[in-house]
């Protein structure tokens, strides 16, 4: 499955991923010998004497000393996430945005230019678009999966190229091989928000990408109870993005991290299971006589699928479906269910539906939402780890005439 070709680090690198989520980053002794992560619930860190201050402060001894600079069960969260992403180093944050901004303000300064695709996360697109024109940064949209366009919008003073794989809610593939390749030659930086894949089904790490971006809200912490994001890379980018949160003072706390942490020893269980239901679900969906279109990356009839087969091992547990009718048709369908519950969000183990024109596009014109392709009709669907033929025979029961 998923072996990591990646660094040497002090986990064994040939330790299944499965083996790694359990165990990466965690000291094999802990407090009273428990076996769990204890949780550090405090805001400040003493010194025993002296010499203990200056071991921290003038040889790098490590050492916790206030909250707002770290704390030791978010130092184990961020072990295993780099670990499992490939990457040197990460930084927790109390939430995915949380960690997107304070990355994004962390790399630019006035003057400077971005490039973003225009499929990503609708805050991410937000902060880009108005905010950082608040410090004279500029960011062009461009249209995705044209390379072409991507390269053309580079310019002289861009600082790097962001984008997301796949995405919301068309499950878009990114193709990070032909990026790598335009970033390099304009020698600018590849920003990749990985939230829909996790690093059980891509690391984009190890196709050159420079940092990536996870909400650990989703799949990595799993159960729908916690906000959590992530930044990955090499240490030397990672650490300026680590101070600058120092400053924001955002910080997570070690509670959550536990939770977190615990999320994560089941990740591939999930994940291998949503993969598998997703693609059953997306299956269904496509011989239903109801649905006019499905989008999955490993269905075939993606105009992704190669890429996608190419960098993912699996398409993830989001299926995206548009059926046929009106408004009506689809609100119907959606107040029959009783499986599926109604919500945003992915990557938990309840399955959760969301139709995106009433929910996060409520505010736009119908013609407006057409431009962006959000359909009175169309429907996200993001499986949970309940058992796939229960989740098909609630949509079966809802697409009932
Ligand atoms: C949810 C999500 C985010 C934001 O994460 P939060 O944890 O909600 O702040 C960013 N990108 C993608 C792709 C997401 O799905």
């Amino acid at each position: 499955m998923a072996k990591s070709s990646g660094k040497k680090g002090s986990r064994r690198i040939n330790q299944d991923l499965s083996t790694r989520s359990v165990h990466a980053g965690e000291p094999r002794r802990k407090y009273a010998d428990s076996i769990t992560t204890p949780i550090i619930q405090t805001s400040t860190f003493t010194f025993q004497n002296s010499r203990h201050i200056e071991d921290y402060t003038k040889k790098g001894k490590e050492h916790f000393e206030y909250g707002r600079y770290g704390n030791p069960t978010a130092k184990i969260a961020e072990k295993r996430l780099a670990d499992l992403e490939s990457a040197e180093d990460c930084v927790v944050f109390t939430s995915g945005m949380s960690a997107i901004t304070t990355t994004i303000l962390t790399l630019v300064q006035s003057g400077d230019h971005i490039v973003i695709t225009d499929d990503s996360y609708k805050k991410t697109l937000e902060f880009c678009r108005s905010y950082l024109k608040q410090f004279g940064v500029d960011c062009t949209i461009v249209p995705f999966g044209d390379y072409g366009i991507l390269e053309r919008a580079i310019k002289k003073n861009t600082r790097f190229i962001f984008s997301e794989s796949p995405t919301n809610p068309y499950l878009n593939i990114f193709d990070l091989i032909k990026i790598k390749k335009i970033a390099d030659k304009h020698n600018v930086l590849t920003l990749i928000d990985s939230t829909f894949a996790t690093p059980f089904n891509q690391r984009p790490i190890e196709f050159g990408m420079d940092l990536v971006l996870q909400s650990c809200t989703k799949y990595l912490a799993g159960h729908n109870d916690i906000l959590a994001g992530a930044v990955l890379g090499r240490s030397e980018l990672v650490e300026k993005i680590r101070n600058l949160h120092k400053s924001m003072g955002g910080l997570i706390d070690p509670h959550c991290c536990y939770l977190l942490l615990r999320g994560l020893k089941t990740f591939p269980l999930r994940v291998k299971k949503q993969n598998e239901t997703a693609l059953q679900v997306a299956e269904f969906l496509e011989s239903h006589p109801r649905v006019k279109k499905v989008y999955y990356p490993f269905l075939k009839n993606h105009p992704h699928y190669e890429v996608a087969k190419e960098q993912m091992t699996g398409g993830g547990g989001v299926v995206s479906f548009d059926i046929k009718g009106s408004i009506n048709d689809a609100k119907r369908f959606m107040d029959r269910l009783q499986l599926c519950y109604i919500g945003p969000s992915l990557g938990g183990v309840e399955t959760l539906i969301t139709h995106p024109a009433l929910v996060s596009y409520y505010d736009y014109s119908r013609k407006e939402r057409y431009q962006l392709g959000i359909t009175d009709t169309l429907f996200r669907l993001a499986v949970g780890i309940e058992d796939a033929q229960d989740i098909i025979d609630d949509i079966e029961h809802g697409l009932k005439k």
